[in-house]
Order: C-alpha cells, then sequence, then structure tokens
C-alpha cells in the first residue's frame, strides 16, 4: 500500500492503465453520495450500473458537508463536479454561542468550521445524480430481499421488484447499511454508539438569519438555527443531545420526531420553542446516533461496502470526502483488475484502509464537544471555541483534518486507451472540468 501526505509523489507516479467493464453488471444500494459517485465511475468504465434506493424520490436535507486538502479537490476534479459544487457552495458566515437570554457569549468565524468548500449533502447528492441520471438505471422505493451468490454472479430478490443477477453488488446504504446486514451479520456487531444523537430538519427562518447561525446549549442538548445563504425563508435546525442507546424504529419518522420534543422540551432560550414547533410540519427529518463503523473486511464474496457502510462516522465532517476518494479507488481498482472482484477488492481495501481510519479517527466524537454533558464542561468548551477562533489556533486544528484527509497517494486510474494517462481527458461527462 502506498500512503504518504506527499501529493507531489501522487503527480510523478505512473499511470494505472485501467480496461473497460462493459461486461460488469453492478448493483448499487444507496443513493446518497456514495452510490451515485461510484455510478459515475463505474458508468464512465462502460459498466452497466444500477443504483437501488429505498426512500421514494432522491433524499434532500441533512447538514452542510465540505470538502478539504488536495486529495478531495483532485477527485472532484478528476469526477468532473468541481465547478458544480462550487457553483451550489454554502455561504456560511459567523457562527454566535448565545445565552438563555440571546446575549451573545462567543462568536465563531466562517473559516474555522467549514473546509475548502462547503454544500449541503443533499444539493451534493443531486449534483451527482444528475451527472449519472442518463447513464445509470436508478430504482427508488425499493430494498434489496435477498442476496444469493453463486460462481457466476449474485442472485438477488427485491421487496418490491422482480428478481435480477448481477455480477457484484456494492453496499453504499449508509450507516445502518442493510447490505452490510444481509452479507456481513447484524449492525450491533459492526456499529459502536458513542452516546449522543443528532437531528436535522428545516423551519421558517423566524429570526432572519442571513448567512449566520446562533447556537444554544445546556448541559447535554445543543440546538442551533443558521441560515446558510441558499434560501432566505428557510432556516436550519440542528440538535445534539446525550444519551443512552434509544430503542426506537428508525423508520417511523413520528417517533423520531417525538423523542426530539421530549428531549428538548423547556428548553430556556426563547427562539427554541418556536424552531421545535416547526419539527411537526417539518418534511425531511435527519435523525440518527453519533457512531463509527467497524468493519473486519470490506468484502464478503461479490458483495463489497463503501462509504458510511464501510467505515462511517457520524458528524464525523470528513466522511463524505471519504466516500467520494474511496468511490474513485473502488471503480479504479475495478477497471485495473478488468473487474476481476477478487483481485479489485483485495486492491481497494489495501489502498483505502488505513486512510478511511484516519479520517474515522480525526473525526473522534463530535458528541461531547457540540453537547457538553454538565455545565462546568460547557463552559470549558465555550472557552476552547473561544482559543479556537484565532485564525493561528483555527488554522492548526484546520490542518489536523485536512492530513487525514490527504493522507493518500492517488492513483492515476488512467482511463483506458489514454496511454498518456490524462485522467478523465477521454471520459465523457456533461460536467466537464475546465
Ligand atoms: C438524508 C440524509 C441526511 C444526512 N445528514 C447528515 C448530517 O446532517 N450529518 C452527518 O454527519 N451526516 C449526514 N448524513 C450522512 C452523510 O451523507 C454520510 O456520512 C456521507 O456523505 C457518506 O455518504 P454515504 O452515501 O456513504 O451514506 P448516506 O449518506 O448515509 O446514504 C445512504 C443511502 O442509502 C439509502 N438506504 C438506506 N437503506 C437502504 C436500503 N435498504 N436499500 C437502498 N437504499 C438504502 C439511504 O436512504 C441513503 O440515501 C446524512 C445522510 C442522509 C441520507
Amino acid at each position: 500500500m502506498t500512503k504518504k501526505t506527499n501529493t507531489k509523489a501522487a503527480k510523478n507516479q505512473a499511470p494505472t492503465a485501467t480496461h473497460s467493464l462493459a461486461h460488469l453488471n453492478v448493483l448499487i444500494s444507496g443513493a446518497s453520495v456514495a452510490g451515485p459517485a461510484l455510478a459515475l465511475w463505474l458508468a464512465r468504465y462502460g459498466a452497466r450500473v444500477t443504483v437501488l434506493e429505498k426512500a421514494p424520490a432522491l433524499r434532500g436535507g441533512g447538514f452542510a458537508v465540505d470538502f478539504r486538502g488536495e486529495v478531495h479537490r483532485t477527485v472532484l476534479r478528476r469526477m468532473g463536479i468541481w465547478d458544480e459544487v462550487h457553483r451550489r457552495q454554502t455561504h456560511m458566515g459567523r457562527q454566535t454561542l448565545v445565552e438563555a437570554d440571546d446575549t451573545e457569549r462567543v462568536d465563531l468565524p466562517a473559516f474555522l468550521m467549514s473546509g475548502d468548500v462547503e454544500i449541503f449533502r443533499g444539493d451534493l447528492s443531486r449534483i451527482l445524480y444528475e451527472a449519472t441520471e442518463d447513464r445509470v438505471e436508478y430504482i427508488f422505493g425499493d430494498s434489496v430481499a435477498s442476496l444469493t451468490e453463486d460462481s457466476e454472479g449474485v442472485a438477488v430478490t427485491f421487496d418490491r421488484g422482480a428478481p435480477r443477477r448481477f455480477d457484484l453488488v456494492v453496499g453504499a446504504d449508509g450507516l445502518h447499511s442493510h447490505t452490510r446486514r444481509l452479507a456481513f451479520g447484524d449492525e450491533s456487531r459492526y456499529l459502536r454508539f458513542q452516546g449522543y444523537y443528532v437531528a436535522g430538519f428545516d423551519v421558517p427562518n423566524h429570526l432572519g438569519l442571513d448567512r449566520t447561525a446562533r447556537i444554544y446549549s445546556e448541559p447535554g442538548r445543543t440546538l442551533m438555527l443558521s441560515n446558510y445563504g441558499a434560501d432566505p425563508a428557510v432556516a436550519g435546525v440542528g440538535l445534539v443531545f446525550d444519551s443512552e442507546r434509544l430503542d426506537y424504529d428508525r423508520h417511523d419518522v413520528e417517533e423520531q420526531k417525538k423523542i426530539l420534543t421530549d428531549r428538548f422540551a423547556g428548553m430556556g432560550w426563547p427562539h427554541a420553542a418556536r424552531a421545535l414547533e416547526g419539527l411537526e410540519s417539518a418534511g425531511d427529518l435527519y435523525f440518527d446516533a453519533i457512531a463509527q463503523i467497524h468493519v473486519d473486511r470490506l468484502s464478503q464474496g461479490r458483495v463489497v461496502l463503501l462509504g458510511d457502510a464501510g467505515y462511517g462516522a457520524t458528524m464525523g465532517g470528513i466522511g463524505t470526502g471519504t466516500a467520494l476518494v474511496c468511490a474513485y479507488v473502488l471503480a479504479g481498482e475495478l477497471a485495473a483488475a478488468r473487474g476481476d472482484h477478487r483481485v479489485a477488492y483485495a486492491a481497494y481495501e489495501a489502498e483505502i484502509r488505513d486512510y478511511a481510519k484516519g479520517c474515522q479517527k480525526i473525526s473522534g466524537n463530535a458528541g461531547p464537544f457540540l453537547a457538553p454533558p454538565t455545565e462546568r464542561k460547557l463552559r470549558g468548551r465555550d472557552r476552547t471555541y473561544r482559543v479556537l477562533s484565532s485564525r493561528f489556533v483555527a488554522g492548526f486544528f484546520k490542518k489536523l483534518t485536512e492530513k487525514a484527509a490527504s493522507d493518500l497517494v492517488l492513483k492515476d486510474y488512467a482511463p483506458c486507451g489514454d496511454r498518456a494517462g490524462r485522467p478523465g481527458a477521454d471520459y465523457p461527462s456533461r460536467n466537464r472540468q475546465p
């Protein structure tokens, strides 16, 4: 495995030859970020790709995600979505921690929170979908019911659709991956709960926030109201709370709303009650545990895990960039191995395992920092924020995450037939780079 922070080394590397994957028929479960990103690459290599999404349509919602460092930048460029991501980036300004009476306690400058470029997860997902929809089959509102592998491929049955066969199956269905459950075993073996929950939804922008956020914390719970500049009428609500592990139905949105209403009842900040009122009619609620996924291996026969399904970390900050980088590597290794999944999956795992682990590690557990459990820890958190808001210290802090995000020498998977090894040079794409 080649692993180093030196991005110059990548530029000097000989390109890795790739081959057409026209003979491959691949099923990807999950149409958020990792799934459509892999679909983009596999379709460019000529594979027939089906992306299956349980939700009835492409899911919006979620907080902003960001990209940082040379490796993320290179992958965005090679994917051909650099311009579009920049065009739809967020424009967050300062974020302010407030007291219960709304007086301002600490100001966090914009440069502290976002990476090189920040975008809403839902917008990124849509960009990837739009870049692939003409070349990739998308099926919404269905889920895999069973996977049966034989020497020729995988027989797949669905909850709704007719059974089909595929050469390979990719689980890009997130932290609670259904594919992982079917092929690797129960989630309890892989998911490490970190003692916190997080939620996000949109409400009317009652405070008239304009590219700013106001954050209010009480011991063990935090509520943030923000407007990132896209729609002046809409504010995002972010909630984080500490908790024992909750037993709830992840598909029952009403139950999740009730949990949130109970946990945030009686918050001292006057704007909290109004924000929570909006929960009732919130269309796209994101609610999940803060948790990490640790698997022993990323593939099982013809089934392989990508993104959060294999190495996820909620609120990790760089998990989305990791998913894009790993999608690039998985597709590249498949094309380099002429579609031989045994060779390609082993190479994918060797290439990205330490990288993905490093990104997970730097993510740590954001919960105690976002919603400190005691008044004393809360004041300590605020003091840390004050120190971090100095440009010098913030720069150091940002460099740490950037280092993890860049800690991989990216191979150049030369497009089939491009002997010069110019990455992406002869791929058909509607989102070409200048
Ligand atoms: C709506 C939404 C909001 C999010 N908001 C945040 C956030 O605010 N903060 C944060 O840290 N992370 C958030 N995430 C997770 C974040 O997108 C990932 O950490 C990261 O981008 C890696 O993406 P992924 O594609 O691997 O996984 P995910 O983004 O989790 O995507 C998994 C996809 O698989 C789909 N899926 C699940 N089960 C099945 C099934 N049985 N069959 C088919 N498809 C299935 C899901 O609907 C989803 O579209 C959110 C994810 C979603 C889907």
